[in-house]
């Protein structure tokens, strides 16, 4: 049996951190959560994650911003990078994929869906309804 996929989640919302982690655990993920990029960036000094899923509006530097960074980092520009964009948010979802996010996740997320579509960005699969990849 492979180990089971280990996620960063870059959030800062509480109940946003406590959701994905119920979630994503129950689906057998591992789950590595950080509210900030300043927090994130000590995680990843320590871990290498399969998978970061980045909020976009963090406090401190944005998560688009943080995206760029990792992109351009040597030791993270392979980890592919899921932004968790608000719905109805089109524009950001445009700016999470130029900055290097390989897809985007909409926000509140589908919690019977949302396991499934982390996964297809694991696996390079293409991504299900809610969720759009680069091509
Ligand atoms: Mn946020």
């Amino acid at each position: 049996m492979t180990r089971a996929p280990r996620v960063l989640v870059v959030e800062d919302n509480e109940a946003n951190q406590l959701l994905t982690r119920y979630v994503l655990e129950l689906d057998g993920f591992e789950l590595e959560v950080a509210g900030s990029a300043a927090e994130a960036r000590e995680k990843l000094e320590h871990m290498v994650p399969d998978l970061i899923l980045m909020d976009i509006q963090l406090p401190g530097q944005d998560g688009l911003s943080f995206t760029t960074d990792l992109k351009r980092a040597s030791e993270t520009a392979a980890i592919p990078v899921v932004a968790l964009t608000a719905h109805a948010m089109r524009v950001h979802e445009e700016q999470a994929i130029a900055a290097g996010c390989a897809g985007f996740i909409s926000k509140p997320i589908n919690t019977k869906t949302f396991g499934e579509q982390v996964r297809t960005f694991l696996s390079g699969a293409r991504p299900a309804d809610g969720a759009a990849a680069v091509r």
